[in-house]
């Protein structure tokens, strides 16, 4: 059902002035997402600037049964974020809540509002003497709400955890309206049911989160940045084993990259130099963070050598400066966006058990390349967690849009090896609009339907995001 122009007014009405946009170029940025693969239209983008506002919104929408569409930073890569084309969904964006509440720097927490950039909560953190450990290459647009909306991971879940492990409270709109205030920053409450946890990772299904309460770290005192070459993966994985256990502090960061993958970056990506003379199959970007730095860099380049003596890493540069530390992570940062200069891309982001890797790795290989003759695999990311993004560019010269016609046939065989490993076909990305038909097959009926009574008692109007994740 269309909006009428009536309804229009009185959702524009619940907004400040200029806030409430019904342009099409106006609305466009909101629209579309990160890889151009959805776009939708909107009968109106509203952009509150509180919790009052938001909960205004979804009041009217639940009298008037309107889909609304939350939106953060809109960095998601599932589409989850991105409305339908009936035109007839509003779109939530909540980057104007954007508002540090509270920094609590003895008790290692602070509480911001939805719209807050994972960067600027960052960066607030560090202000106080802390760490937001966080970390993700979209970050400086992605926002907590989209970062709990998706149970995001990034580079440093290895040692801290991904998004649900860093909230300790949120405040919620309900699909009725209701706000639930669950801001607490307890590091203890057994109360019961642990509310928080439907809204992370539910992808805006559930209710729209406008705060949260997160927890902080101490800021390490020192840090080594490895790039290393390494034979295979599962040469890297034993040598993560070995730096955990030789080197002092704790692996913060393990991530593995292909050359492919490398020299797409050093053929596109301004300023980007290879870090080592020799060329090798693999490389794995490590971190290792100290809160003690006497002798932590001597205590590093001895384990590091000791490693390269066991052939498990073939040589390593360890950065002297933080510029040459973020010269490193600019290679990984920038691998997805390189994979843009040579065509088409299928990209699964999976995950496995991490001492699955290179098995997943030796089967999914040559199973792809079988499929699509000349495909060109380039799977990189959180080796340290078992989270591959197993991408996979189009033959060189091919056709782009033939090649993407093959995107269910590589899904099904990548997915099948995923599940035969005991694997995830979402690591962090979510379901989205992206995933959600594949969505029944790998859950069990029991799990599914658990789901769905959970959707359908807090959203029984399906008001919120319809048509994503379920
Ligand atoms: P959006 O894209 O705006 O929304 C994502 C989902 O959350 C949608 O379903 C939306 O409806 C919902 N949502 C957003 N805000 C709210 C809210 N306040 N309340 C309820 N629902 C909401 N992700 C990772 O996990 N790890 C990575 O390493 C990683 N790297 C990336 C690198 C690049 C270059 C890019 C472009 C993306 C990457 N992502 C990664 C994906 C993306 O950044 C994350 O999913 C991020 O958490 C999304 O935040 P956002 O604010 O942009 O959310």
């Amino acid at each position: 059902m269309s909006l009428t122009p009536d309804l229009i007014a009185r959702f524009s009405a619940l907004v400040p002035a200029g806030q409430a946009l019904s342009d099409t170029a106006d609305q466009a940025a909101y629209l579309t997402e990160w890889r151009d693969r959805w776009t939708g239209k909107a009968a109106l983008v509203l952009r509150p600037g509180s919790t009052e506002d938001v909960a205004a919104i979804v009041r009217l929408a639940a009298e008037t049964r309107t889909a609304l569409v939350p939106q953060g930073g809109n960095t998601g890569l599932v589409g989850g974020q991105i409305p339908d084309t009936s035109g007839d969904q509003i779109v939530v964006s909540l980057t104007r809540m954007s508002r540090i509440r509270a920094v609590d720097a003895p008790g290692q927490s602070i509480t911001v509002e939805a719209g807050v950039t994972l960067k600027a909560v960052q960066d607030a953190a560090d202000d106080a003497g802390l760490l937001f450990p966080l970390s993700l290459a979209a970050e400086g647009s992605a926002t907590i709400g989209g970062n709990l909306s998706t149970n995001a991971g990034g580079t440093a879940v290895l040692a801290y955890g991904n998004a649900r492990d860093l909230a300790l409270g949120l405040e919620v709109v309900l699909p009725n309206g209701d706000i639930w205030n669950g801001l607490r920053t307890l590091r203890k409450d057994n109360t019961g049911y642990d509310l928080k946890n439907l809204f992370i990772g539910a992808e805006g299904t559930l209710g729209l989160i406008t705060a949260a309460s997160l927890k902080l770290f101490p800021k390490p005192v020192a840090k080594a940045t490895i790039f290393a070459a390494t034979p295979s993966a599962r040469a890297a994985l034993a040598a993560l084993s070995q730096l955990r256990a030789l080197a002092p502090g704790t692996v913060t960061t393990f991530e593995l990259m292909p050359r492919f993958g490398v020299d797409l970056v050093l053929a596109t990506a301004p300023h980007a130099r290879d870090p080592l003379s020799q060329s090798s199959p693999w490389y794995v970007l490590a971190e290792i963070s100290t809160q003690s730095a006497h002798g932590f860099t001597a205590a590093v380049e001895h384990a590091l050598a000791a490693i390269l003596e066991t052939g498990n890493l073939t040589d390593a540069v360890l950065a002297s400066s933080g510029a040459q530390a973020a010269a490193f992570w600019h290679l990984r940062e920038a691998m997805s966006e390189a994979q843009k200069s040579v065509g088409g891309s299928i990209k699964h982001d999976i995950a496995v058990p991490v001492a699955a890797v290179p098995d997943f790795l030796d089967a999914a290989l040559p199973t792809v390349a079988a499929l699509v003759p000349g495909c060109r695999p380039c799977p990189f990311g959180h080796l340290g967690d078992g989270n591959l993004h197993f991408n996979i560019s189009e033959p060189d010269g091919a056709d782009t849009a033939v090649f993407l016609a093959r995107r269910a046939d590589l899904n099904a065989v990548v997915f099948d090896l995923v599940a035969k490993f005991g694997g995830s076909i979402s690591a962090e990305h979510g379901i989205g609009i992206d995933k959600r038909a594949i969505l029944p097959s790998v859950k069990s009926p029991v799990e599914l339907g658990l789901m769905r009574q959970v959707k359908a008692m807090l959203d029984p109007s399906g008001i919120m995001n319809p048509g994503k994740l379920l």
